[in-house]
């Protein structure tokens, strides 16, 4: 299992290798029960992690936790609901049992299947074998966070029914990257939006709290004096941020801002939360509009002093933590922070300094060992033993 394969993607992998024609029998075998292909969030995983162990040797809960769509899809969940389907995944389905899929996510027109070409020569030259990428699969995500590079969607028409295609046999001359006319600004934003999608999918982060969103809303200069959020100028923010093509191709449709909006606006709303998607696509665009001078007034900044009246806002304590994920990443993998530190040593003290809760988490959840741990629900990480371990 390469790092971020969907399952379906080395199940395809396998059958190739051992000249398959569909994969539905495998399914049944090592899922214990009739799983279809291109299911996000299977059932059966501790039976697949027992069946699978000579030949990817992962314990189920590392198998829900980084080849599944687990923690986007349940990133605006609570807690007891997330550990339910956490549950349920790992035991076999009983009846018709509770699915809340990242593919929740209507409306959008790319193609459901992409690829980075960066990805691919890197592989090549490298003698790995072509995979799909979980994060590139994800709503909204049309850029390679790695690569910073566009995504390719594939064009091809299959069935989804009979097998698991690998990345090899969806791809053809055809295909076209998403987004041709993007400017700049919009690439960056997009760019944005992958970057955090991936940090959600791998668990590294928590959603800001829907308190945290009013504060936002009020510094982007979206909450009027009178106390009403300007839910048109959010909307308008938006598509100026992503661009028409962009929200267009996704499915980023005004309703779905306004209804966005609206829950967060309202303290006693009941309702269903919006995608994961829509509360990443808006705090984007709020961070932005909270860090472009000029573009409104702040009535609040979040910063924290210092003596010599350094100030961050959220949107620089953003990127001073992207900055940091990016340095931690690149670092070598067996004593990432440490190398991280001899890297950028300033950013290290900074952030311990201005945003240190977060930066304990963050450091503790990276070092090496016990390796990359992701993001485990309570009462299941002392059940498991060493599910993030490397
Ligand atoms: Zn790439």
């Amino acid at each position: 299992m390469c790092e971020g394969e969907t399952i379906g993607s080395n199940l395809g992998r396998y059958a190739d290798f051992v000249g398959l024609h569909t994969t539905l029998r495998l399914r049944r075998r090592l899922f214990g029960h009739a799983c279809r292909p291109y299911t996000k969030l299977p059932s059966g995983i501790l039976h697949l992690a027992e069946e699978t162990c000579d030949y990817w040797g992962l314990q189920a809960e590392k198998i829900i936790l980084e080849h599944t769509e687990f923690n986007y899809a349940t990133l605006t969940l609570p807690e007891a609901q997330k550990l339910t389907l956490f549950s349920n995944m790992l035991s076999q389905p009983a009846g018709r049992c509770f699915r809340r899929s990242a593919c929740g996510w209507v409306g959008e027109r790319a193609s459901r299947f992409r690829y980075c070409e960066h990805c691919l020569s890197e592989w090549r030259r490298k003698r790995v074998c072509p995979y799909r990428i979980l994060c590139h699969q994800l709503p909204g995500v049309y850029l390679c966070y790695l690569h910073s590079n566009i995504l390719k969607g594939v064009k091809k028409q299959f069935s989804e029914d009979i097998t698991d295609q690998t990345l090899t046999a969806l791809r053809s001359k055809d295909d076209e990257q998403i987004l041709i006319t993007t400017s700049i600004e919009h690439k960056d934003a997009i760019e944005d939006v992958a970057k955090r999608s991936a940090r959600y999918l791998r668990g590294v982060d928590r959603l800001p709290s829907l308190t945290s969103f009013r504060d936002l809303l009020r510094e982007a200069g979206l909450v009027r004096s009178s106390g009403e959020t300007d839910h048109r100028g959010l909307i308008e923010s938006m598509l100026t941020h992503f661009g028409a093509e962009y929200c267009w191709l996704a499915g980023l449709t005004g309703q779905k801002m306004n209804a966005w909006s609206r829950n967060i606006a309202d303290v006693r709303s009941t309702c269903e939360p919006s995608h994961a998607f829509m509360f990443i696509a808006a705090e984007s665009v709020l961070y932005r509009r909270s860090a472009s001078p000029g573009s409104f007034v702040p009535s609040i900044r979040k910063g924290i002093r210092d003596k010599e009246g350094a100030q961050f806002s959220q949107a620089e304590i953003e990127c001073l933590r992207t900055r940091w994920h990016s340095i931690v990443r690149s670092a070598r993998p067996d004593k990432r922070i440490t190398a991280a530190y001899r890297i950028d040593s300033k950013l290290y003290r900074t952030l311990s300094r201005y945003d240190h809760l977060w930066f304990m988490a963050y450091n503790r959840d990276n070092r090496t060992p016990p390796g990359r741990s992701l993001y485990v629900p309570q009462g299941i990480k002392n059940s498991a033993s060493n599910p993030g371990g490397d």
